[in-house]
């Protein structure tokens, strides 16, 4: 018989709708990759009777609970009294607990309420699961057929524990014989339905390893699936595929995890050791803000301008008045003068531009909202590029498109030149 688990989030803050309940799910798929299917969720608020109610029928209908929140010091945090009442137990102090909440107190430099002692009180027979990193350890028992692992409420208390404590504890039972792994590669630069037509053999059904395909905000992933009785043999299974979609799709790969253009842009600076300056008009500073969201960028990215009126692109970049007048502040000769101005102003390897109609209003005919213009500056000259995004699309798509759009041109023009070490 397959093992059954259940999940109880506890705290009125979720029953009454005021916070969403982050923990059911990430429990549900973290069980899921350890071969166990969560049966049941259930959330309840912060009072006793109830606690003791969704206890009781846990206890009876599933092998494995795993409860999150109602551990803290405070009154409403009622679940190690209410695991000892649906035990029909007892409470005590463990020593090895409140050692550990007193030593957390003493390096926070914090004085130790007397509430925050109670949290170091467990049902008798129940075992501490240590919290290295909050004052609530976590809860595991046995009660009726099931087995109770009661967790902090705050996710990153929680992934800890569970990871650290609660699958171990599994593993020594045997309850958990398998390892999944996924793998996200992450694509840029193509279409979903154009990236899925090209992986057919991929993402057929049945494969192995598993292949699923996503697409988030233009980035395209897939997700390999790996299974094994071992981490390794897991991720081994996953190995060939991982080498498919990384040869075939080539420039698209913006790599693995949750790495976005930018990221994978900045990879490429410091790698070749270019450095990056931008000229934005329509995306009024997003490619700037993208870049400089990633650590680490400094040394390659001198900076950037954000001339969006006309005047400001002559004066900041030199763009000359006539040009604009000529082709208007959105046409490619502007991305262009926007670009070399960049380039030659912040003295950097390679500058970007853009100018484009982030809309709603300001479309025309011959130049609709949606329309965007992106100027590369490198030392071989100038190339610009044309982007239709939609008069459909609202102005954060447009402008966010055309900054990642922007990034990625940068991206797959620096993938062809050597790393930094080889250019010296
Ligand atoms: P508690 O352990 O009940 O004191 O919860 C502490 C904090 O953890 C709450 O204030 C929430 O911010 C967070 N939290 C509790 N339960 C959940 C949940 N199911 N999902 C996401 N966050 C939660
Ligand atoms: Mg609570």
């Amino acid at each position: 018989m397959a093992l059954k688990a259940e999940i109880v989030s506890i705290g009125s803050e979720l029953t009454s709708g005021w916070s969403l309940d982050t923990n059911a799910p990430w429990l549900s798929r973290a069980l899921g990759e350890l071969g166990i299917a969560a049966a049941w969720h259930a959330t309840i608020g912060d009072d006793m009777a109830d606690h003791v109610a969704a206890f009781r029928i846990a206890a009876e209908r599933a092998d494995l609970v795993l409860t999150t929140g109602g551990l803290g010091p405070t009154q409403d945090d009622l679940v190690r009294e209410a695991l000892a009442k649906t035990a029909g137990v007892g409470l005590r102090e463990d020593a090895e607990s409140l050692a550990a909440i007193e030593a957390l107190f003493a390096r926070r430099h914090r004085a130790m309420s007397p509430r925050n002692r109670l949290q170091a009180l467990l049902p008798e027979g129940a075992e501490a699961l240590p919290n290295p990193v909050g004052t609530a350890p976590g809860v595991w028992m046995t009660i009726g057929r099931a087995v109770f692992a009661a967790m902090p409420g705050v996710p990153n208390e929680m992934t800890r524990m569970f990871a650290e404590q609660v699958v171990p504890r599994l593993r020594q039972r045997h309850w958990v014989e398998r390892v999944i792994v996924h793998r996200k590669i992450a694509l840029f630069g193509k279409g979903e339905s154009d990236v899925e037509a090209d992986a057919l053999d991929l993402t057929a059904r049945g494969r192995v390893p598993e292949v699923g395909i996503t697409a988030s905000q233009a980035t395209i992933s897939f997700r390999i699936k790996g299974e094994g009785l071992t981490q390794e043999a897991a991720w081994a299974q996953t190995e060939e595929t991982a080498r498919t979609i990384r040869d075939r799709f080539g420039p698209l790969v913006l790599g693995e995890g949750a790495v976005d253009v930018a990221e994978a842009l900045v990879e490429q600076l410091k790698r070749t050791g270019a450095t990056l300056a931008t000229a934005e008009s329509c995306t009024g500073g997003l490619i700037a803000h993208m870049i400089t969201a990633i650590p680490g960028v400094s040394p390659y990215y001198p900076g950037g301008v954000v001339s969006y009126a006309n005047q400001a692109k002559t004066d900041m970049l030199g763009v000359p008045a006539e040009l604009i007048r000529a082709h208007g502040a959105v046409s490619a000769e502007v991305a262009a003068a926007m670009a070399s101005g960049a380039r030659e102003r912040f003295g950097a390897d390679v500058a970007i531009s853009a100018t484009g109609v982030a809309g709603p209003d300001g479309g025309t005919a011959e130049k609709p909202v949606g329309l965007v213009h992106l100027g590369l500056a490198t030392a071989d000259g100038v190339q610009t590029r044309r982007l239709e995004i939609g008069p459909e699309q609202p102005r954060d798509i447009i402008q966010r498109r055309s900054a990642k759009q922007a990034m990625n041109w940068v991206r797959v023009t620096l993938l062809e030149r050597p790393d930094r070490e080889a250019s010296r």
